[in-house]
């Protein structure tokens, strides 16, 4: 069903069309082109690393960062509940075991209070995913990892752009992974990136990443990669979406600014956190929890606003209660209390870059009637 107000609209305005134009009269169009090793050198540098091995998708890039460390059987890496499937598939498809742990309700991030008593003697990774556009309180992680020798895995997907203490989400993680699907602030249709300051580890992802073929001999192979290669088509759509992020940010800043300050007598609702110390809420996409006293579920409330031509998406669906886990019998026996709430409670409103500032008054005089 194609809504009024989608849920999310690209910005593609800028040199896009330009530099996809420049592939096709060129004939460059697979991943040897040479928009990809711009892409993967720019994207890296706006991150602060040194290496950006580009892949065909964020969840690519989440199994290269698991393969690439070597996380397999035996094996338990600590990661958000409330989160995408693709960071917990990542770690299963390994063999390895996912131990989740619960948001805060505030920021909806991983409660990293709640880290330290899941570490064991199998723990080799903590997978930190900043979630809608605010970051994960990351001082006391990287004290943890520091503290027993872990790996950080960062996804990054949902804040391209934004900073923890003034410094780039994405340079936390001894691998850091992002998506540039659609509605991501970069986007190049389907796209991901791992980047990392360690050579080692980058030459093993851009090995993964491409059927690890042997440098000395093709056709041999003494592991198992993908073929997660981007394009350059994609990659040109990249580097013209990176030279524009800074307005993206700001764009995106205001946006959320202004669905606050249009939602803030509606005391049916919880709204994004708009900042901590740490940092200022980027508002990857404007999340709303209906509180405790409404008498309807977020299912109900979407559906209501779907009827007035409203595009919305639910909350991420806490992996603990995913089916596909407990019928392999993983996070048994688990709580996680406040991601249940929010998974039930939550879900966001129009957010893409296209959005106008009178759809956004739209969505919110709609809101304002179904609650009322
Ligand atoms: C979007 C996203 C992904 C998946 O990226 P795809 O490119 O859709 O595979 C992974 N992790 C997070 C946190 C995301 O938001």
């Amino acid at each position: 069903m194609i809504f009024p107000i989608p849920v999310n609209q690209p910005l593609l305005n800028g040199d896009e069309k330009n530099f996809l134009t420049e592939c096709i009269d060129s004939g460059w169009i697979s991943s040897e082109g040479p928009f990809v090793k711009q892409f993967e050198e720019q994207f890296a540098a706006r991150v602060g690393r040194r290496y950006g091995i580009a892949v065909s998708n964020g969840s690519a890039a989440l199994e290269v960062a698991i393969a690439a460390l070597e996380i397999g059987q035996g094996d338990e890496v600590i990661l958000p509940t409330f989160t995408i499937i693709s960071c917990a598939a990542a770690i299963v498809r390994a063999g390895a075991t996912p131990i989740v742990i619960d948001c805060d309700p505030e920021t909806w991030n991983m409660d990293t209070r709640q880290i330290e008593q899941h570490i064991t003697k199998n723990t080799k990774a903590i997978m930190v995913v900043h979630i809608y556009g605010f970051p994960v309180d990351m001082n006391p992680v990287m004290a943890l990892a520091e503290k027993y020798g872990l790996h950080i895995i960062e996804d990054a997907a949902e804040v391209i752009g934004q900073t923890y203490h003034g410094r780039p989400c994405g340079s936390f993680g001894n691998v850091s992974t992002f998506s540039f699907y659609s509605n991501k602030h970069v986007t190049t249709g389907e796209g991901g990136m791992l980047v990392t300051d360690d050579a080692a580890l980058a030459e093993r992802c851009q090995s993964l990443r491409n059927l690890c073929f042997l440098p000395e001999q093709r056709f041999v192979h003494e592991e198992l990669g993908w073929n997660f290669r981007m394009t350059n088509l994609q990659a040109a759509l990249g580097v013209a979406q990176l030279k524009r992020l800074d307005e993206l940010i700001v764009r995106k800043r205001q946006m959320g600014q202004y669905y606050s300050e249009l939602l803030a007598d509606v005391t049916e609702i919880q709204l994004p956190l708009p900042y901590t110390a740490y940092s200022d809420n980027i508002y990857w996409v404007y999340g709303i929890v209906l509180k405790q006293h409404v008498s309807f579920d977020a299912k109900e409330a979407m559906r209501r606003l779907a009827q007035k031509n409203i595009g919305t998406r639910p909350f991420f669906w806490p992996m603990h209660e995913q089916p596909v886990f407990q019928k392999m019998g993983l996070c048994e026996g688990i709580s996680c209390p406040n991601a249940e709430y929010i998974a039930r409670r939550g879900f966001y409103l129009p957010s893409g870059l296209a959005l106008t500032k009178h759809q956004m008054e739209q969505v919110v005089l709609t809101l304002k009637e179904i609650l009322r």
